[in-house]
């Protein structure tokens, strides 16, 4: 059985990611979505919130499966089983970082290999970034991310706006 990893923050989850694990999850038998605990910076949604959101909007989709992870992605990898790793690939300025990444995981685990998948025209400008900055100012973010969890994202952005005014953040 072939099992892939898309490892991601997802933070939160958009329809530019949703496109990458629909195609994914026809190249492989299992695609196991692994959420990044990001010790580096705060993320908006905890890996809890994340992996739900995922959950959500991946109801229908029989071989994929959520789970949030820590540690060496080479070695979640290896803990699953998985041989092949999924990256999606937005623009020219990805691949530099996105190589790196690989190759260095080749090494760590010649068993384990990453295929990029190139991102659909219609969502190669979409980030999770671009949603929370939108989200922010109540701007419309419903042809970003799939409406299933708009309203989450409307919910957090504002309890983040008051909790920056109770502690005097801007
Ligand atoms: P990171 O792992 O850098 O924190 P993200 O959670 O934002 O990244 O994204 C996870 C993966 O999804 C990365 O491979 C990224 O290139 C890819 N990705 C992000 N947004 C899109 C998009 N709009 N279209 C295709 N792939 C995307």
């Amino acid at each position: 059985m072939r099992i892939g990893i898309y490892p991601g923050s997802f933070d939160p989850v958009t329809q530019g990611h949703l496109d990458i694990i629909l195609r994914a999850s026809k190249l492989v038998d299992k695609l196991i979505i692994g959420v990044l605990i990001n010790g580096a910076k705060k993320p908006m949604f905890s890996m809890e919130e994340r992996v739900e959101l995922i959950r959500r909007v991946t109801k229908d989709l029989p071989n994929v499966e959520v789970e949030g992870f820590d540690g060496l992605l080479v070695d979640f990898a290896q803990q699953k089983g998985a041989s092949v790793l999924v990256r999606g690939l937005r623009a020219v300025t990805d691949f530099e970082y996105e190589l790196q990444i690989a190759q260095t995981n080749h090494k760590l685990n010649p068993l384990v290999d990453t295929i990029f998948l190139t991102t659909s025209v219609e969502y190669s400008y979409v980030s999770s970034s671009i949603v929370r900055e939108i989200a922010s100012y109540g701007g419309d973010i419903s042809q970003f991310v799939p409406e299933s969890i708009v309203d989450d994202i409307y919910k957090k952005a504002g309890e983040d706006k008051s909790s920056a005014r109770i502690s005097g953040r801007n």
